[in-house]
C-alpha cells in the first residue's frame, strides 16, 4: 500500500496572458478608483506538480498555449507547513504561514476533554492574520470574487463568491440556479456530490461570474486533481486523466474571457500550492503516546491526553492537551530508527506567537513516510 503526501519541492506554473498585474500598493498613497477595467484571474489547480508540464505526452494543451504566449516560473518553493490553506494563504498574502498564521487546513480548536482538532468552516478573520490581496483590492474599490478558495469564508472583502460549501441562499447561488447551472436541489445536496462534478460547477460558476458581474479579480481554486493523488497516487494513469481534465476547465475560462472581451484586459495567472510523493509507511506518534501512558484510551475512545500529535501534510504538531495542567514536554518520536524526523523551529514560532497553540515539537517523516 502507499500513500501521497504532501511534497515541499513542488514546481509551480504560472502564466502571464495580457494586462497588468494587480499591484497593492499602500492605499492611502493612491486616490481611490473605482470602475477600473483591469482584471486579475488567479486559478489554482490544487496539487499541480511542475513535473508534470516536462512530460510532453500529458495532453494539456490550453496550458501549453497559455506558457508558450505568457511567461512560466522555472520552480517555487511551497511554504512550510506544506499544505493547502497555508500555500494558497501566502500566495494571497505574500508572506509565510508564520506571518499570516494559518498552519492547518482550517483553525486548531482545543476544547478541554478532547483531542484537539482542525474547524475548517471557520470565518477569514479568524484564520487569516495578515491583509491579502482580496483586502487590498477592495481598499482600492475594485470588485472581488471568489470560487471554491480557502480560508475566505465570510470574508467581508468578497463581492461575489460560489464557495466550497455554496450557500443555497447565496446570491451567485440562486443565480447558478436561474441560469441552469445546476438544480436547486443539486446545490443544497452540494457537498454529497463527487469532487469531479464539484469542479465542474465550480468552473460553471467561475465563467457565470466573469461573464456577469467581471470582477476585478477573481480567486478560482479547483480540487479534483488533489484528491484523485491521494487516492491512488502521483504520476498515475489517475492523475493524469485529472491534469488532463483540469486543462479543459481552464479552457473553459480562457474561452469565458474572450466571449465576455475581457481578455485583453485580463492578467491570468495559473498557480498551483504543491505536488505529491508517494509514501509507503505510515507513523502515527500518537500510538507511541499511548503506549507511553501519555494519551489515555478506552473502549477505542480518547479519554485524555497529555500530548497529541495533530498530523497535517507530512508533518506533525506535538500539542499539549489544554485540560492537563501537568507540563509534560513532548519529545520527538522516532518508532523505526533512521525513519524519522526532524525537528522544526518555525513550527514552535508559528504557534507560539499566532495562534496561541502550545506546538511543542513538530516532526517531520522522511521521503518515503507520511505522520
Ligand atoms: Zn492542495
Amino acid at each position: 500500500m502507499f500513500a501521497p503526501r504532501r511534497i515541499s519541492s513542488a514546481r509551480i506554473l504560472l502564466v502571464l496572458v495580457a494586462g497588468l498585474l494587480l499591484a497593492a500598493p499602500a492605499p492611502q498613497a493612491q486616490p481611490r478608483r473605482t470602475g477600473s477595467a483591469n482584471h486579475v484571474v488567479v486559478i489554482s489547480l490544487d496539487g499541480f506538480g511542475g513535473w508534470a508540464l516536462d512530460d510532453p505526452y500529458l495532453p494539456v494543451a490550453t496550458l501549453r498555449r497559455l506558457a508558450a504566449a505568457g511567461a512560466v516560473a522555472k520552480a517555487m518553493r511551497p511554504v512550510d507547513p506544506t499544505v493547502t490553506w497555508a500555500n494558497h494563504t501566502s500566495m494571497v498574502t505574500g508572506v509565510p504561514p508564520a506571518r499570516h498564521g494559518v498552519i492547518f487546513n482550517g483553525l486548531l480548536i482545543r476544547d478541554a476533554g478532547v483531542p484537539p482538532r482542525v474547524e475548517p468552516w471557520r470565518d477569514k478573520n479568524e484564520l487569516v492574520h495578515a491583509r491579502t490581496l482580496y483586502d487590498a483590492a477592495r481598499e482600492r474599490g475594485l470588485t472581488t470574487a471568489q470560487v471554491d478558495w480557502v480560508a475566505i469564508q465570510n470574508a467581508p472583502t468578497i463581492t461575489w463568491e460560489f464557495p466550497e460549501r455554496p450557500d443555497p441562499k447565496g446570491v451567485i447561488a440562486q443565480e447558478t440556479v436561474k441560469a441552469g447551472i445546476l438544480s436547486q436541489a443539486d446545490l443544497e445536496a452540494f457537498q454529497t456530490k463527487n469532487i469531479l462534478w464539484r469542479d465542474h460547477i465550480w468552473t460553471q460558476a467561475a465563467a457565470h461570474i466573469l461573464r456577469h458581474h467581471r470582477p476585478n479579480l477573481l480567486l478560482f481554486h479547483l480540487l479534483n486533481l488533489d484528491s484523485t493523488q491521494h487516492r491512488y497516487g502521483p504520476r498515475t494513469p489517475a492523475s493524469m486523466d485529472a491534469m488532463a481534465h483540469l486543462d479543459s476547465q481552464v479552457t473553459t475560462i480562457v474561452t469565458t474571457l474572450e466571449k465576455s472581451g475581457l481578455l485583453a484586459n485580463t492578467t491570468l495567472f495559473v498557480v498551483s500550492d504543491h505536488g505529491f510523493k508517494t509514501v509507503k509507511r505510515q507513523i502515527r506518534p500518537n500510538v507511541v503516546f499511548a503506549k507511553a501512558g501519555l494519551i489515555t484510551v478506552d473502549s477505542g475512545k480518547i479519554t485524555g491526553a497529555r500530548v497529541y500529535s495533530v498530523p497535517e501534510g507530512g508533518t506533525d504538531g506535538i500539542l499539549e492537551g489544554r485540560m492537563f495542567a501537568a507540563a509534560q514536554d513532548s519529545h520527538i518520536v522516532d518508532p523505526e530508527p533512521n525513519e524519522t524526523v526532524e525537528l522544526s523551529l518555525e513550527a514552535v514560532a508559528i504557534s507560539n506567537r499566532r495562534i496561541g497553540t502550545e506546538v511543542r515539537t513538530r516532526v517531520e517523516a522522511r521521503l518515503g513516510s507520511q505522520l
